[in-house]
């Protein structure tokens, strides 16, 4: 059983004032529980304020949602992994869906910043996920794996197997329409396949989480579903008691 984890991702959301206010409220309703890993991802702007206030808390993690793929330079607006990381990020989102459908990010701008994240010492957790389109079309499994071998193929193995993944429908996020467990057992066992081919058994063996739509009532569900190691959470992260109901659940053992 690998340990699970939860990842908030809070868009666009919680500036820093928000944070240290939001980060007070949970830190007080969720204790320290060494069974779970607790992932935050604030916005850039936020990342510090949230690390410092999980200062002491090794099951609490914080992450930044999006990066460039080069270090430094002339890239306004940008964000890069030293620069995240020095601000007391340790995790990367990479290839949200909003970052491949909203701002057109390639498989090949996925890769670039998954071995950027990997550079600087960030863990990268990289995206997959098919639209409702593609998953009509029963191209669902290609989609995935294209965007998981592509994703990867800038990384070392050694780089992979710290790595995680995390399944994201596209039609599942942020519509209150969730994947059934057993459907996402399928795809988790897909790219567990994948992983194993590319990488080899041992260094495959690392969290795939699922997310879109979960909440407090339908997490318990999917996490007991077979190859489901985690959840990445948008809309049920974003208030300090939901979050924390979701984060204290009896996860299976
Ligand atoms: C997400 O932002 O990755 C997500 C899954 O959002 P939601 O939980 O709101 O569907």
């Amino acid at each position: 059983m690998r340990k699970p984890v939860l990842v908030a991702n809070w868009k666009m959301n919680h500036g820093p004032s928000d944070a240290k206010e939001f980060m007070r409220g949970f830190l007080t309703r969720h204790k320290r529980r060494m069974d779970r890993t607790v992932i935050f991802c604030p916005t850039a702007a936020a990342i510090a304020v949230v690390a410092e206030a999980a200062h002491g808390r090794p099951d609490i993690l914080v992450g930044v949602q999006n990066i460039f793929w080069e270090d430094k330079g002339a890239y306004t607006g940008e964000t890069s992994a030293p620069i995240a990381r020095d601000a007391g990020a340790r995790i990367a989102l990479v290839g949200h869906s909003e970052r491949r459908h909203v701002f057109g990010e390639s498989d090949l701008e996925t890769a670039k910043k998954c071995a950027a994240a990997a550079r600087a010492g960030l863990t990268p957790v990289l995206c997959v996920g098919e639209t409702i389109e593609q998953r009509e079309r029963g191209d669902t499994n290609d989609v995935v794996v294209r965007q998981l071998r592509t994703g990867l193929s800038m990384l070392e193995s050694a780089s992979v197997s710290t790595a995680l993944i995390a399944y994201e429908p596209v039609w599942a996020i942020g519509t209150g329409r969730t994947a059934t467990p057993a459907d996402a057992t399928d795809v988790h066992e897909i790219l567990r396949a994948n992983l194993r081919e590319i990488v080899g058994a041992k260094a495959a063996d690392i969290p795939i989480l699922y997310g879109g739509s979960v909440n407090p009532s339908n997490a318990a569900a999917l996490l007991s579903a077979p190859e489901v190691d985690g959840l990445l959470v948008g809309g049920a992260s974003l208030e300090p008691d939901t979050w924390a109901r979701l984060c204290s659940l009896d996860l299976p053992s």
